[in-house]
């Protein structure tokens, strides 16, 4: 499902995009982050923002990337430079806007943009996602305010992020660039911002976020029993996560490997406590699959369907339950899968079944690597019952890429991957064992 949420600046647009995607457990997308890191870019290389040709030639050299920091925020880097506190100062918002009147450079950001929408649940902020970007996104919304009341927003965001600025900050220059953006943005040829015919306008002049949020969710049919599975979710992995943070002392690492959208989560498996160790580690919401049969055991098969566990009944031909994989994978959900198939009986590391690798080759997304220490001596498959106290650390490694195995043969593909990430949990492993030293492999 997509969501977008368009108009000018100050409407609180990405305040509300970012909490109706928190509550919906969406990935959230501000493509006006995009357009301010290629305006950074441009800067940094001395050229002129309204110099079309000279920014043309530059784009090839853009390479964008988004992470999660421990703190589940996002963080936006530009060629490895973490450009997120930068991109928000005023000079790159004028920038920004110039930068966005030029048709080459909208092109090659839609195309990365639709990319990134592709198979995702998502919501996206920004000009013109409701005109050009989805126009048959599920829902549509456009933000609108006072050009006063949006100037005097801005103007306390910016006293907010950048407290050194207070003596030069002037609220009358900050409406007076807030007007001529928003003429820049709605009178340029290409995507100008407009209210897509079929969105839902909303002023927010007189609205809190919270009140706006509301009523995008009441927009949404499905929203309640949406909520409250998120919210019974959300209270599961926490009490499951301070469960394994006192009593086993976890400890997660290379989080910063993590990036929005489909993909498998793959790891090594040793004990019955992997599944929920897994998920409350990763940061953010994902799925697994389990035995049918545990999901008739009353309190346990309530709880693991909270936590997004899917039933893969006993009998089911591996084709159904590959189904039931694409099919996760294509709403852009990321999956948990063990694909030493079954749990290890010494605790060490088992060869790899071919079946994720297919399911990567049909899914088309990366593998997230991660192996997890300490769960065999926790709850060992000899032992009926765990203990409950230890140390279990989780750590991730570097993303699998599909793209990269995409022009070999399919059998030779399946093969270097299934290969390559049998060796990402070796190196994993030693990487633990050495003292968890600097940025995982
Ligand atoms: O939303 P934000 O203020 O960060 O966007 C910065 C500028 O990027 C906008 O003024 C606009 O010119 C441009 N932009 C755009 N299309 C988008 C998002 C941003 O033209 N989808």
């Amino acid at each position: 499902m997509i969501i977008v949420i368009d108009g000018p600046a100050g409407t609180g647009k990405s305040t509300v995009a970012q909490k109706v995607a928190q509550k919906l457990g969406f990935t959230f997308f501000d493509t006006g982050a995009m357009y301010r890191s290629i305006a950074w870019m441009l800067l940094q290389e001395k050229v002129d923002p309204a110099n079309r040709e000279e920014v043309c030639r530059l784009l090839p050299r853009f390479k964008y990337e988004i992470k999660i920091d421990e703190k589940s925020q996002r963080r936006y880097f530009v060629s490895g430079t973490d450009v997120t506190a930068a991109i928000r100062e005023p000079t790159m918002s004028s920038a920004a806007s110039k930068i966005a009147t030029i048709p080459e450079l909208r092109e090659m950001l839609v195309k990365i943009q639709r990319k990134f929408g592709h198979h995702c649940n998502a919501v996206f902020e920004g000009r013109d996602m409701g005109t050009v970007v989805f126009p048959d996104a599920d829902l549509k919304i456009f933000l609108t305010a006072k050009p006063e009341v949006r100037a005097r927003r801005r103007f306390e965001e910016l006293l907010k992020k950048f407290p050194d600025m207070n003596q030069t900050l002037d609220y009358g220059q900050i409406l007076k660039e807030i007007e001529e953006r928003d003429r820049n943005d709605s009178t340029r040829a290409i995507s100008p911002l407009k209210q897509a015919p079929d969105a839902h306008l909303i002023d927010t002049s007189d609205m809190n976020v919270d009140d706006v949020v509301d009523q995008i969710l009441g927009l949404l049919p499905q929203h309640k029993s949406y909520f409250r599975k998120k919210w019974l979710y959300g209270f599961s992995y926490w009490i499951a996560r301070i469960f394994f943070k006192v009593c086993f002392r976890l400890k997660i690492y290379g989080l910063e490997h993590f990036r929005p959208g489909a993909g498998i989560v793959a790891s090594n498996h040793a004990s019955l406590y992997d599944p929920p160790v897994l998920s409350v580690s990763c940061p953010e919401e994902v799925h697994f699959l389990a035995k049918d049969s545990l999901f008739e055991i009353p309190l346990l098969g309530r709880l693991i369907r909270v936590l997004n566990a899917h039933p893969v009944s006993r009998s089911a031909t591996d084709a159904s339950t590959f189904r039931d994989l694409i099919r996760l994978l294509r709403d852009g959900k990321k999956v948990i899968l063990f694909p030493e198939g079954t749990r290890s009986s010494d605790g060490g590391l088992r060869p790899l079944e071919r079946g994720l690798a297919f399911i990567v080759s049909k899914g088309r997304c990366p593998i997230f690597p991660a192996y997890i220490q300490g769960t065999f001596s926790a709850w060992p498959s000899s032992k009926k019952f765990p203990r409950l106290f230890g140390k279990i650390s989780v750590v991730f490694g570097t993303p699998i890429e599909w793209s990269d195995f995409e022009g070999l043969d399919k059998r030779e593909a399946e093969r270097q991957l299934t290969e390559k990430t049998a060796q990402s949990f070796k190196e994993l492993k030693d990487w633990l064992e050495r003292g968890a030293e600097g940025v995982p492999p």
